[in-house]
């Protein structure tokens, strides 16, 4: 008897990565083993020496196809054994290994649009739906587009046994989000990205499609974004290390340092209206929606918790934003 294993990694689409993933048909019982893909094909290598490498790296069950089957997450290397350049997750192990001690941990909300053909769900052929106002978390069929894709999707990756922890109806009619967390930053990362790739394969059976795309719709229309939840032990614990994680991605050149790496296209998500901050003016503050970074006001109440990073992209990725922010913050907080 056999069983399928769906492998998935992160290619070198440009400017964007794009999720891929193949079938391998394995015996009963045997281990993951290391596969080769056609990097021409995923604009990770040159036609004339095409072969690259995926290393399984975490499993998880396969909701989709159910019983023994499993969705396996990769990182891509050359065949000399050495990380390809798209491999960001390489970078993120060894920042997480220097800074284990501090224990971050990291929640993500992942906003998300879906389509159905060039139009967002729930947007008129032609024209546009009622103003903003009525659609996040609300309910009933002149607000609400696409919950039954949401549903599903909810129940894949909870069957899939991914650290999923919520989800809710966006501002913008077709607009959703999901949270992954609180995790390490290595599980978080790998859990968004598989999550990602069981929305973007069970919207597939709806004949929806759904974007990461910050600012799918031109005008007077919320952009889409990964707000990003941090804690550190310290953090956990008391408030001077939470105002000086904040204050730490504010010093120097890291505001802009972050922001080049927080998702193609942030620019255009962080203008200072939508309740976003302007991205090249860093902020911080206690219940603001307009700073960059929000110290919840039960932190503040507590004394304690944990500090939100509101500029990175719906597009960012995972790998990238939580080494920069452990990087970032663990050597403020080391000191
Ligand atoms: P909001 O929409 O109000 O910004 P959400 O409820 O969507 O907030 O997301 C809050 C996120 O914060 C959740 O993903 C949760 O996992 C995360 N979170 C809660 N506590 C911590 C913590 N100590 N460290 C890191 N993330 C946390
Ligand atoms: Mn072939
Ligand atoms: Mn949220
Ligand atoms: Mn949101
Ligand atoms: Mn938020």
């Amino acid at each position: 008897m056999s069983f399928k294993a769906e492998y998935i990694w992160i290619d070198g689409t440009e400017p964007t990565a794009k999720l891929r993933s193949k079938t391998k048909i394995l015996a009963d019982g045997a281990e993951l083993p290391v596969w080769g893909f056609d990097g021409s094909s995923t604009n990770q290598a040159e036609g004339h020496a095409s072969d690259r490498v995926l290393k399984p790296v975490a499993s998880f069950p396969d909701p989709i196809r159910g019983g023994d089957d499993v969705l396996v997450m990769c990182e891509v290397f050359e065949i000399d054994g050495t990380p390809h350049v798209s491999n960001t997750r390489a970078a993120l192990r060894e920042v997480a290994e220097r800074y284990a001690a501090q224990e971050s941990l990291f929640g993500i909300e992942q906003e998300y649009t879906f389509f159905q053909g060039s139009r967002p769900l729930g947007f008129p052929d032609g024209g546009f739906p009622a103003p903003q106002g009525g659609y996040y978390c609300g309910v009933g069929a002149d607000e609400i587009f696409g919950r039954p894709v949401v549903e599903k999707h909810l129940e894949n990756c909870l069957a899939a046994g991914l650290g999923i922890s919520g989800i809710n109806a966006e501002v913008m009619p077709g607009q959703w989000e999901f949270q992954v967390g609180p995790l390490s930053p290595l599980e978080v990362s790998d859990h968004l990205w598989v999550a990602r790739w069981l929305l973007y394969r069970t919207a597939e059976d709806f004949g929806i499609s759904a974007t990461l795309d910050p600012k799918p719709a031109k005008g007077d229309w919320n952009g889409a974004g990964a707000h990003t939840n941090f804690s550190t032990k310290a953090m956990r614990e008391n408030y001077a290390a939470i105002i000086e994680a904040a204050e730490s991605l504010g010093r120097d050149e890291k505001p802009l340092e972050h922001i080049k790496n927080y998702g193609v296209g942030v620019e255009s998500r962080l203008t200072g209206a939508h309740e976003t901050a302007p991205w090249n003016e860093y902020s911080y503050g206690v219940s603001n929606r307009g700073a960059s970074v929000r110290i919840p006001w039960q932190v503040e109440v507590d004394q304690k918790g944990y500090i939100e990073d509101r500029r990175p992209n719906a597009n960012m990725d995972p790998y990238v934003v939580t080494r920069l922010m452990v990087d970032t913050c663990g050597s403020a907080l080391e000191k």
